[in-house]
């Protein structure tokens, strides 16, 4: 429970806001919309709400470089790209998130030759306890830029991002209902085939929904608003809505509403504006745990966690979600260095997730599983140092820029210590 908090409408009013709590011993934060499910935002100093701070400061489509203040959010910056021409090359899921929430976790989509939002990113603002603005490029200060692009809110405040953009595009988006056994086996061909490849299995069933995007060239065929109410609106999140309350009320149905379920999975094929393709509407309240681990163990990792649940009968009913994800150079990125599978489980709301997520932690441990920032785990930094090469560049860069902890949490402190 913050003691305060702060909305500053400009950069200058969030400089004198941070140096006057830092100068008055406070800590402070910065969070982004909130949709982390972590406690990465949280904080019980001074809450700093820079949801004034999101305009587009710069574009020049000609090089894709645009300079955004930190509190644009995607769906926001997606349509100021989209006037001018523009797209982010690759997103995740959903586009409620701001940008700065988004790069401080290592937020991403899924492309075996595209890496996650933070990667996008050529300079970073960033406003320090003492009221120091900085302007972290690879030129200017290599570890500060690696360190801030995946920062998780502990180095200071991102007031402003510059991204690396590219022309628009359209994708075509093809879903399609396959057996298990067929995903798992052409993983790697399905994964390297395609632009954007996805699958969610379905636990107690063989069965798999793979989800290609690929880049087309035109015109668009989007799905019709009647398509996107039933599907989207009405079956996704009201059907699965009603489906999972069922299943929490008598989590023994789960294997046979699972396996309906999985029966009802239907194709899809539609062609539309890149970033319209990436997000959807989650309207359904769940927690989720995700793990970035090296690729080539994907499958057998998804098969153990799948006897897991089996073998336990463990109640959940939500599919796992998995994505592939190109290497990256920064510090804390998950995908530090290494071609990434990420697998995420979820639990519905009011459902216990802690014996399920605390299994699937201790099966991603064993391939050296980096955890997502901003999704649930256990982690702690004693072994979050080992499975990070750079984890004590990353501690440097911190003393450097916030020796005396002023944007410090609970979870800043569980996860890069004192
Ligand atoms: C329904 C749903 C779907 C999701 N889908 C995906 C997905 O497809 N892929 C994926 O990778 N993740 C996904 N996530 C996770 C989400 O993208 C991340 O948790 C992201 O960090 C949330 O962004 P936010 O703006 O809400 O940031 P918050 O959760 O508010 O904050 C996250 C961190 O960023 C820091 N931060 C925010 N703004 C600033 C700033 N200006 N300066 C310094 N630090 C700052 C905060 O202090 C905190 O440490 C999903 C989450 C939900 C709820």
């Amino acid at each position: 429970m913050p003691v305060h908090v702060a909305r500053p409408r400009t950069r200058e009013e969030l400089v004198e806001t941070i140096a006057a709590a830092a100068g008055a011993g406070r800590v402070v934060k910065v969070p982004g919309s909130g949709h982390s499910f972590t406690e990465a935002a949280l904080t019980d100093g001074l809450h700093i709400d820079i949801g004034a701070l999101r305009g587009v400061l710069d574009a020049d489509p000609a090089s894709g470089r645009v300079r955004v203040q930190a509190g644009i959010a995607l769906r926001d910056l997606n349509q100021e790209l989209h006037r001018r021409g523009l797209a982010m090359a690759n997103l995740g899921d959903i586009d409620r998130q701001t940008i700065a929430g988004a790069i401080s976790t290592a937020t991403h989509g899924t492309g075996s030759r595209l890496q996650n939002i933070s990667a996008q990113v050529e300079a970073i603002e960033l406003v320090t306890a003492d009221g120091q603005v900085h302007e972290l490029t690879e030129q200017s200060d290599p570890d500060g830029f690696r360190a801030a692009r995946v920062g998780i809110g502990a180095l200071g405040a991102i007031s402003a991002v510059t991204l690396r953009t590219v022309p628009a595009f359209l994708l075509h988006r093809v879903d399609a209902p396959l057996g298990l056994d067929e995903v798992l086996g052409d993983f790697e061909a399905l994964a390297d085939g395609n632009d954007h490849f996805e699958f969610y299995v379905f636990p107690y069933t063989e069965k798999a929904l793979t989800i290609v995007r690929n880049r087309f060239d035109g015109p668009p065929r989007p799905r019709s608003a009647l398509n996107v109410f039933v599907n989207e609106g009405i079956m996704q999140n009201v059907v699965g809505e009603w489906i999972f309350r069922l299943t929490r009320a008598r989590p023994a149905l789960i294997p046979r509403v699972t396996g309906l379920a999985s029966g009802l999975l239907s194709e899809g094929d539609y062609i539309d504006h890149s970033f319209k393709i990436f997000s959807s509407e989650r309207k359904i309240r769940f927690t989720e745990m995700e793990y970035a681990i090296p690729r080539e163990h994907g499958p057998a990792a998804v098969r153990r966690v799948l006897e897991w649940i089996s073998s336990n009968r463990y109640p959940v009913a939500f599919p796992i979600e998995c994505r592939v994800v190109a290497p990256d150079d920064a510090l804390l990125s998950p995908v530090y260095e290494r071609e990434t599978f990420y697998i995420a489980v979820h639990q519905f709301r009011g459902m216990e997730w802690r014996p399920y997520f605390a299994a699937v932690e201790e099966i991603m441990g064993s391939y050296g599983g980096r955890p997502h920032w901003g999704k649930r785990h256990l982690l702690t930094h004693e072994t979050l140092a080992q499975r990070y090469p750079r984890f004590g560049d990353f501690l440097a860069v911190r003393d450097r820029f916030d020796p005396r902890r002023a944007f410090a949490n609970a979870y800043t402190r569980r996860v890069l210590g004192e």
